[in-house]
């Protein structure tokens, strides 16, 4: 649960929509993210809108369910992908922000069945970890929500999905946008690289060095 003032919240998640947009994380009205407010109460992105233009006014408050029935003060309802984000809420009760897109570089190893290598970039070994894919299921479904909550463990916080995008979750919203950041430059390295040659792996030596400093970055 956060104890920033809702007001703040709400700027966070248009600027942090912004930000995907100015990315080219996401295309038209794809893309979604949200917040935990408190017990049974969540923040979330309209649906049917470009995230780069987001006003305070079209977020939405939604229940659990995800009914939506605290609609936003423009009258939005809530993106039809809640349903992934309430899975992660409830699988993962120390998450407290989800962002979802479809960032083109990471989408291209998701849309292959290419399981994103380990052990290759500090940046991702540090901030990523292992990042499991989650089978294909069709947008908007509750199948995708169960599939994507099936291969998260403690200490997953990005997930590819199938034919789909990429999901990362946090303890707060800017860390989750970072993560999708870090996941897609990651992805774009792998991608440049692969016409010079293998990426070179960390040896066991510098990848233990790795996950001894990751201690040092645990919230
Ligand atoms: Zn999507």
């Amino acid at each position: 649960m956060t104890h920033t003032p809702l007001r703040i919240i709400k700027e966070q998640m248009c600027e942090v929509g912004r930000r995907i947009w100015q990315r080219g994380f996401c295309a038209g009205n794809e893309g979604n993210h949200s917040v935990r407010l408190g017990p049974d109460r969540f923040l979330c992105t309209p649906t049917g809108m470009s995230k780069g233009f987001l006003t305070p006014d079209d977020l939405v408050v939604v229940d659990g369910n995800g009914a939506g029935v605290f609609f936003s003060a423009k009258g939005r309802k809530p993106t039809s992908e809640i349903k992934v984000h309430l899975a992660i809420y409830e699988k993962r009760p120390d998450v407290q922000a989800v962002v979802h897109s479809h960032p083109p570089h990471a989408t291209a190893f998701a849309i292959t069945g290419v399981p994103l290598p380990g052990g290759i970039h500090p940046e991702s070994e540090l901030f990523l970890g292992e990042v499991p894919t989650a089978p294909y299921a069709t947008p908007s479904t509750q199948a995708v929500a169960e599939n994507v909550a099936s291969v998260i463990g403690p200490q997953t916080n990005t997930v590819l999905m199938a034919n789909h995008g990429a999901v990362c979750f946090s303890h707060e919203l800017e860390d989750a946008y970072h993560k999708l950041e870090i996941l897609d430059n990651y992805c774009r390295i792998l991608l440049l690289a692969r016409p010079l040659g293998p990426a070179q792996t960390l040896t066991p030596e510098q990848t233990q060095a790795l996950q001894q400093l990751k201690q040092q970055f645990q919230p």
